[in-house]
């Protein structure tokens, strides 16, 4: 959970202006930990800032991408969603019952797969499958049946 003042800090060193809405959608995208794709975003911020409107927070978004505050992820086409950048390299599982994504780990010296002679600027791994939680629900459904 990151402070108010810690989504601050962040943006003063990414040089970005840290306007209400640009520290609501930080601390939203950082602190809810859900992976949010840009439209619950703005459902979320509209609760807080009934005013608001979709394309505030859609540049918001861009401009915490653009300066590396934030990174889109593509794991469903489609629907871009968003996590921290300045965070430890991670993978994803994707629940495909209950549509959650959870970090997991990235092991180490991927990017030495990649042919020589590529420079590697950014790794995304992506898994699908079932969540633990989903796993139990469909078993006591079995065993009550
Ligand atoms: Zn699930
Ligand atoms: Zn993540």
């Amino acid at each position: 959970m990151l402070t108010s003042s810690q989504i601050i800090n962040m943006l003063n060193q990414a040089k970005v202006r840290p306007s209400v809405h640009r520290l609501a959608v930080l601390e939203y995208v950082a602190n809810k930990q859900t992976h949010p794709t840009a439209d619950e975003v703005f459902s979320a911020i509209t609760s807080d800032f009934p005013s608001v409107s979709k394309t505030t927070v859609y540049n918001s978004l861009h401009t915490l991408v653009e300066s590396g505050v934030l990174r889109e992820l593509e794991i469903e086409s489609g629907a871009t969603r968003y996590d921290l950048a300045l965070q430890l390299p991670h993978s994803h599982f994707r629940c495909t019952r209950c549509g959650h994504i959870y970090d997991m780990a990235l092991p180490e010296g991927l990017d030495r797969m990649v042919s020589p002679g590529f420079r590697v600027d950014t790794t995304d791994l992506f898994f699908a499958g079932l969540c633990t939680e989903c796993i139990a629900l469909s078993e006591d459904n079995q065993s009550a049946s």
